[in-house]
């Protein structure tokens, strides 16, 4: 007898599950039309299991939250979690953040939010840092005038460099802080984060400022 293996529905079949919260990239401006508003729009990248942006989405409803992950395995714990908040103000989007600068209109975005990427401790890959000097101009382009990067990480060598990279840029960084208090009123403790306390490791956390005046 010939058994046919049937297929088990693949992780990018499951994801559709959730089509109402996992979108595709909107050609040039779409966001609005996808929220069904206009509204601020704050963006995170490598959002992991969604812990940060759902709670971020349900302290601020007037808020437009867009979360990108490259990973779809995580991606999916993520729309569950904003599926079962019925959180109206979160789209996900199954993306690379190195294309960040095709999905949203130029200043489109007020506030982007990194929450303890991957480090890159090697010299040889440090471009692909989130916070290296390639994707700050990428963040220049698709940010409001004024509008700010929040940068959260337990590793000292990467926010050091990060530091650096956005001095490099021409970016006023504000709210610097090496060990950060759990707990802050305006803040939301990500999955990484949770774990790192445990361990009793420093959270560094600071804002990157986007200049007002870029271009005469
Ligand atoms: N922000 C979460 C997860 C941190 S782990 C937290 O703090 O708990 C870093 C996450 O970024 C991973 O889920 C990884 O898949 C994602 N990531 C790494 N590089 C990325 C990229 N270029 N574009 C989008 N997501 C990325």
């Amino acid at each position: 007898m010939v058994v046919r293996l049937r297929r088990k529905p693949g992780i990018a079949e499951a994801l559709k599950r959730y089509e109402g919260v996992v979108v595709a990239p909107p050609p040039g401006g779409g966001w609005p039309v996808i929220f069904g508003r206009a509204a601020p729009l704050h963006v995170e990248l490598g959002i992991g299991k969604g812990a940060f942006i759902s709670a971020m989405a349900a302290k601020a409803p007037a808020l437009n939250f867009v979360g990108i992950e490259a990973q779809r395995e995580v991606l999916y714990q993520a729309a569950k979690r904003v599926a079962a908040q019925e959180a109206a103000n979160v789209r996900l989007l199954h993306f690379d953040a190195a294309g960040i600068d095709t999905i949203f209109a130029p200043g489109e975005v007020e506030r982007l939010y990194i929450n303890f990427c991957d480090p890159w401790p090697k010299k040889r890959h440090a471009k692909r840092r989130l916070t290296g000097g390639r994707f700050l101009a990428k963040y220049r382009t698709i940010l409001a005038p004024g509008g700010a990067l929040h940068f959260k990480t337990d590793n000292a060598a990467l926010f050091a460099s990060s530091l650096e990279e956005f001095a490099a840029a021409g970016l006023a960084v504000r709210n610097v802080t090496f060990d950060l208090p759990a707990g802050g009123e305006d803040d939301v403790m990500t999955e990484y984060e949770a774990r790192f306390r445990t361990m009793g490791m420093k959270i560094h956390r600071c804002e990157a400022v986007f200049p007002v005046n870029q271009k005469a």
